[in-house]
């Protein structure tokens, strides 16, 4: 018997209508350079996202059209998501960090028709124009006194594509399987895979981010998104905050500068923020060197790579801001788990929540989970045991964006390999150990990077820590842990090490400590292993030697 309810689509037109029906006054805040702010309301946003709805079309845009974006997180880039969605279009957001030559796969792969783009890029983009199959051309997110000189045919300011006429414009009613928007990952291992979101994914997504448990998102919010537009969503945000008419603010192309930051917390008395650890840990040296605090503050969601204790020690005890962990993935939209405590937890000691507290989070409703052995025999919830993890629901990726690859983290049973190694304990929270391949294999054993680097950047003289496994004759793989010194600080191997004796088992003591400048990251903040491995693969094991 089937029900009787209505069958109304979920898509993304739909949360512009609300939003600007309900939340026409609630606010998007972009930063500048210079210190400019570009302030303005939901009603305001989404009658340009109608101009520029029409100025698609004078482009030749057509449903299921790919239109790239190479931007910042500012409110023209807003107004792209919304316009180029609803139009029946697919807004494919590019990571303008990653390299060149995967720009110009991306470009091609996708076949994108048209590229909105931010005009510092526009040296880079006449770079690899006559590399690109597909685009007609590139419209600079600008006015016309800001228009970049530069020989890209078709080439036009965004402004003036909008044009002025009365905001009128009739938005197809779409399927909600319609493909929304479309994001590659950043592809270390092989080409950059695309992953095709659509319109009911994101809107269950939304949904579910804004939940009490998840992001708590509400109508008194005002959000900083540090995470960036141009991967995996922003997190949902330009979606979930419309959803509820929390205000929205843009740090535009200073998302990385902590001075930015704080300016945009303060002015603007933020009360959630989200982003990758990299960007705290910059915004907490700067507090502490300028004795400035961030006093609206209330939360703080940290994701994408683990999340150092030291940092969430930091905010929680000095500057009073509670750190949420959370994991997830492009492949899921991206969110995967939420760090919240359940009433179980209040039953055990301080230093045990914490603990727990530092784990990635537990199941939100709309992520099914498990970890697996090798012979993908499902392993037990006791915080212990360590598997593959794998994960389905409505908002995870069924399979990549026309793939010239073999894909076998899609398995046949339906469920995606994350490619993440994880416990889960009896309070099912689910703790990453690594990531499948770079995961160090001591005598048959696993050692977890991510934990004795977590203990490493917990000493006051370490900026940064990373940990590789080298080559050893008769273990198989020992740890060398990588660090960049904090500045003013000195701390040599031996004071290294003895800060760990205690913090970590004594066979994962690390065979070697290497000072180094920088560590590099790859295009979406995370610790480059692979850079890491290239550099300092060769670097020779004190004992290895004598030990064979
Ligand atoms: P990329 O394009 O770099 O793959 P993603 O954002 O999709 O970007 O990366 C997802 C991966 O990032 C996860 O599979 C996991 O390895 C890592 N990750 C994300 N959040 C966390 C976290 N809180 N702790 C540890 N690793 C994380």
């Amino acid at each position: 018997m089937q029900g009787l309810m209505m069958d109304t689509p979920l898509v993304v037109t739909s949360i512009m209508r609300f939003a600007e029906r309900n939340f026409p006054a609630s606010s998007i805040v972009s930063a500048g350079p210079n210190g400019a702010r570009h302030r303005y309301t939901y009603g305001q946003a989404f009658r340009r996202v109608r101009l520029l709805a029409r100025g698609l079309e004078t482009l030749g845009v057509r449903p299921g059209d790919r239109v790239a974006t190479l931007a910042w997180n500012d409110y023209r880039h807003f107004e792209l998501y919304y316009a180029i969605s609803c139009s029946g279009a697919v807004c494919h957001t590019i990571n303008p960090r990653l390299f060149p030559q995967q720009i110009t796969y991306i470009v091609n792969h996708a076949r994108d028709r048209w590229i909105f783009a931010d005009p510092m890029f526009a040296p880079l983009l006449e770079r690899l124009w006559p590399e690109f199959e597909g685009p007609k051309g590139v419209v600079f997110l600008t006015d016309g006194v800001g228009m970049p000189e530069t020989d890209i045919p078709g080439a036009r300011d965004f402004e003036s594509l909008l044009g002025t006429e009365a905001a009128e414009f009739a938005w197809p009613d779409l399927d909600e399987r319609t493909a929304s928007a479309l994001c590659y990952t950043s592809g270390t291992t092989g080409h950059p895979k695309g992953v095709l979101y659509d319109h009911r994914s994101t809107v269950i997504h939304a949904y579910a981010a804004c939940m009490p448990d998840v992001m708590c998102l509400g109508n008194r919010d005002t959000v900083l998104a540090v995470v960036p537009m141009f991967h995996a969503n922003a997190w949902s945000l330009p979606y979930a905050c419309p959803m509820v008419g929390a205000d929205l603010v843009l740090p535009g192309p200073l998302m990385g500068d902590p001075e930015t930051l704080s300016d945009l917390i303060d002015g603007e008395s933020v009360t959630v923020t989200m982003g990758v650890p990299t960007v705290w840990l910059g915004l907490l040296a700067f507090l502490r060197s300028t004795g400035r605090t961030v006093e609206s503050l209330q939360r703080m969601v940290v994701g994408g790579a683990a999340c150092p204790e030291s940092l969430m020690r930091a905010f929680r005890d000095d500057y009073g801001v509670e750190v949420q962990h959370s994991w997830g993935m492009t492949e899921m939209s991206p969110l995967g788990v939420m760090n919240t405590p359940t009433r179980a937890l209040d039953a055990l000691s301080r230093e045990e929540r914490d603990r727990v507290r530092l784990k990635q989070g537990r199941g939100v409703f709309g992520v099914e989970m498990r970890i697996v052995d090798d012979t993908g025999t499902k392993l037990p919830w006791d915080g212990v045991a360590s598997g593959a993890l794998q994960v389905r629901g409505p908002w995870v990726c069924r399979q990549y964006f026309d793939p010239d690859e073999d894909d076998p983290a899609h398995r046949p049973d339906g469920w995606f390999d994350t490619g993440d190694v994880a416990t889960i304990d009896e309070f099912g929270f689910m703790q990453i150990t690594d990531r499948a391949k770079d995961v160090i294999k001591s005598g048959g054993e696993w050692i977890s990077s991510i934990a004795l680097e977590n203990a490493a950047m917990g000493h006051p003289g370490v900026a940064e820590a990373a940990v590789i496994g080298l080559p050893h004759p008769k273990w198989g793989e020992r740890p060398l842990l990588i660090v960049v010194r904090a500045a003013g600080v000195s701390v040599e191997k031996a004071g290294m090490l003895e800060w760990l004796q205690d913090k970590v088992a004594a066979w994962w003591m690390p065979d070697d400590v290497r000072f180094v400048d920088r560590i590099p990251h790859t295009a979406t903040g995370k610790i480059a292993k692979t850079e890491l491995r290239r550099l300092y693969g060769n670097h020779p094991l004190p004992d290895a030697e004598e030990d064979s």
